[in-house]
């Protein structure tokens, strides 16, 4: 079985970890925490970094840390990953979702301005996939009615819109660190932000809210989402690659372009927009409308070839808990409904080799051909 995803640990990964375990700093008090936390928000030309245990970790902190709550709504697009718009929930705001752009996959920010209300507070652009949202209408939206923007950039190890890191556009923008994220710690994620009191409020709120003064009063309630010593120095490891590992997924998409551009029946992931050229955080495949089966069929086939694949995201508006709760009943959102039937992606991680992607691309090769 070819895995849908294997992340590389061939650099200083081992021997940061054994000074973890030779020093005793295991926990979240190690040194390797600040460094990591220091290299990282400068690489992304950020002021602060507060590391913590996951990506989804860093949503909900991020929006806590801004105080969104009940009557606040929050503008994001239907096509992401559960934790964004949980994130929104948990705390109380309301998500209003916008459909994605049929080609770039990212939220479509010509649908912005007519969902925004008195009561929009925020907005959460996701960079989905390896392209970066269209953050300029973006940020002047936000300029212009005075939105927060919490940048989901968990997917943007690297990437730039137009020459900018990405992570470098939110008031607080969230990383993860999931093994198939660029960089990996495990489990693992990164808040950065330039303003020095969010900052502090998401350290504070990542560790219990507990007061250095008097460390067991509370005077707000936080949670244990810190990243340990151990998860930071695999960070640390990664990081000094991250260029290395851009330039390799750079290189891995334009070879599956190359030899899929061909096919009959798939829309294959734009290899750049004006603003940034693609770095293939994955590497997706949208089964077009002509083709008789759809992504789920597809991977079932490939499954069959011993082709690891993962389906797209499935939109928040389609989310049974959502419906529950009485959110986004009856909206529809088209783009991202088919995007979620028919999209899927292919084995795309740091250490899959040329003969694998060879392998790969056979297969799907054979499963669409007449
Ligand atoms: C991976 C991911 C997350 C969540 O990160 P975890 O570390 O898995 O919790 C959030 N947003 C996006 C866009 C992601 O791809």
């Amino acid at each position: 079985m070819i895995p849908v995803n294997q992340p590389l640990l061939d650099g200083n990964e081992k021997k940061y970890l054994n000074e973890c375990i030779d020093t005793g700093w295991i926990s979240s008090e190690g040194p390797f925490i600040k460094q990591f936390e220091e290299t990282f928000a400068a690489r992304v030309n950020r002021k602060y970094g507060i590391a913590v245990c996951n990506g989804s970790a860093a949503l909900d902190i991020a929006v806590a840390a801004l105080r969104l709550g009940p009557g606040d709504e929050v503008i994001l697009p239907s096509f992401t990953i559960i934790s964004c718009a949980a994130a929104i929930v948990r705390m109380g705001a309301t998500p209003v979702v916008i459909d994605s752009d049929p080609v770039t996959w990212n939220m479509d920010v010509s649908l912005l301005e007519k969902k925004i209300t008195p009561k929009t507070k925020a907005i959460m652009p996701v960079h989905i996939y390896g392209l970066p949202v269209n953050m300029e209408p973006l940020m002047k939206l936000a300029k212009k009615h005075g939105l927060k923007i919490i940048e989901d950039a968990a997917e943007m190890h690297g990437q730039t819109f137009k020459g900018l890191p990405c992570g470098s556009f939110g008031d607080i923008s969230a990383f993860s660190f999931y093994p198939n994220k660029h960089i990996t710690t495990g489990e693992g994620g990164m808040l950065v932000t330039d303003d020095e009191e969010l900052a502090e409020r998401c350290r504070s709120l990542r560790n219990l809210c507990f007061q250095p003064k008097r460390r067991f009063v509370h005077e707000e309630l936080g949670w244990n989402m810190r990243m340990t010593n151990l998860q930071a120095a695999l960070g640390i490891a990664q990081l000094e690659r991250l260029s290395l590992f851009v330039e390799k997924k750079r290189k891995m998409g334009k070879f599956y372009t190359e030899l899929l551009k061909n096919v009959e029946g798939i829309e294959l992931p734009l290899s750049k927009t004006e603003y940034s050229e693609n770095i293939y955080w994955v590497y997706g495949l949208v089964i077009k409308d002509s083709v008789r089966f759809d992504a789920q069929e597809a991977m079932a086939k490939l499954s069959e070839k011993g082709i690891g694949t993962r389906p797209f995201f499935w939109p928040m508006h389609e989310q049974p808990v959502f419906h529950k709760m009485q959110l986004f009943l009856n909206e529809k959102y088209p783009v991202a409904e088919r995007l979620a039937r028919r999209g899927f992606y292919i084995p795309s991680g740091l250490a899959l080799t040329e003969d694998q992607m060879q392998e790969v691309v056979q297969a799907v090769k054979d499963i669409f051909a007449r």
